[in-house]
């Protein structure tokens, strides 16, 4: 068993231990009599840092830190430390930074399950920390932006009263008695407490502030249905400024974009969308009407031979979509076979010929896409398809009505 220094104190960086296993596979790792690094457990991520020898000036990084099942903490270094063997002497030094920025997670974590529970007896089922922001799932069968904020704004309220957290330790039957929000299912002699005084007791593992005004502020965000209640999203500490930060650097750079002010951006976003859908209906019917229009050029520009209108078209710059309307409007009323293509913006053709013609425009096609190197398909009266590149494209078209009259 590692004897675990940070069970007593979250303000202790730098500890000497002893070697007790040097691993080198799958990635060098250390496990020592002693440590002050935290291991993923408990909803809390590992701490990071250095482990470094006696008489030598290099470090090498923690990178990760795990406990096993038999109660020890490995660590995982980024590196192998040179001639490390069992019995040999260490020193261990914490990431501060990021121990700080855990603790913060974590003790505002109790602080707001606990709010949750006094101001709506919601309790939490589960903490998650990752990296950039923290969560916990509620049981409830409901949760409203009021109460979200009634259980932020008491959170707060307990930061700023700067109440002191300790560290306990006591008996299972001891701890039944005092009315603790939550007690560890699984069966041990000895519970570690985490007392926020006056305002909650729970058993816990993990790294804490010694009084919450270290924790400094905390932010609900997101908050969604999952299968068993709801779960809100929280950053705390500096988490809470950088978050706060981004979101206002985003708002700002949306809010340039309209030459507006950060909160007059939902109004001008609506704004926006509302005229996109105008200027989109109004798009379409003037592209209904081009086709419209076109299509009756291009009839009254050719005889009628063979019983049929024969329409060879090959655009500069149509859409794959104004072809196919197009096509539509061309092969509607009357007898007709549209051989149409375009060069850009993508290379495509759409062939299409009027209900009852006898050709078949899906072979059509695939023979003048197999010289194009292109690919389609469609059916025997509308098909399509795209080329590589717009060369040729003119000339096989025209073979392609060769085909037709042959
Ligand atoms: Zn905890």
């Amino acid at each position: 068993m590692t004897d675990r220094l940070y069970y007593h104190g979250s303000f202790l960086h730098n500890f000497d231990a002893e070697v007790r296993s040097v691993l080198e596979t799958p990635r060098p790792a250390l496990i020592l009599d002693r440590t002050a690094f935290y291991p993923t457990s408990g909803g809390q991520i590992h701490d990071t840092g250095w482990i470094s020898q006696p008489d030598s000036e290099s470090k090498f990084r923690v990178t990760e830190v795990v406990d096993t099942e038999d109660g020890h903490v490995v660590h995982y270094l980024e590196t192998p430390l040179k001639d490390v063997h069992p019995g040999s002497r260490v020193r261990g030094e914490i990431d501060s930074a990021r121990r700080r920025d855990h603790m913060q997670q974590h003790s505002a974590q109790h602080v707001l399950s606990a709010a949750f529970v006094r101001l709506f007896d919601m309790p939490t089922v589960s903490f998650h920390m990752a990296e950039d922001y923290c969560s916990i799932d509620l049981d409830t069968p409901s949760l409203t932006q009021s109460q979200i904020e009634a259980a932020e704004r008491l959170t707060n309220e307990i930061i700023l009263e700067n109440r002191p957290v300790d560290i306990r330790f006591t008996s299972r039957e001891e701890a039944a008695a005092l009315g603790l929000r939550k007690l560890p299912p699984v069966e041990r002699d000895q519970l570690r407490l985490i007392d926020i005084h006056d305002f909650d007791l729970t058993t816990c593992g993990g790294t804490h502030v010694a009084h919450t005004g270290q924790i400094g502020s905390v932010l609900l965000r997101k908050s969604e249905k999952v299968r068993h209640g709801y779960r809100v999203e929280f950053v705390a500490g500096l988490r809470a400024v950088a978050t706060a930060r981004r979101d206002f650097s985003t708002l700002s750079e949306t809010a340039a974009l309209f030459s507006a002010n950060i909160y007059d951006v939902p109004q001008q976003a609506r704004k926006s969308l509302d005229e996109i859908k105008l200027l989109h209906k109004q798009g379409e019917q003037a592209r209904e009407d081009l086709a419209a229009a076109q299509a009756e050029t291009l009839l009254a520009e050719v005889p009628e031979r063979n019983g049929h209108k024969l329409v060879v078209r090959t655009f500069s710059n149509r859409d794959l979509n104004f072809l196919k309307l197009l096509a539509q409007r061309l092969t509607r009323q009357g007898a007709s076979v549209a051989l149409l293509a375009s060069a850009s913006p993508q290379p495509a053709l759409v062939f299409a010929q009027s209900a009852g013609q006898p050709y078949d425009m899906a072979a059509l096609l695939k023979q003048t896409l197999t010289k194009l190197g292109g690919r389609g398909g469609g059916s025997k009266d509308l098909a399509q398809g795209g080329a590589p590149n717009a060369e040729g494209l003119a000339s096989a078209l025209a073979k392609a009505a060769q085909a037709l009259s042959a």
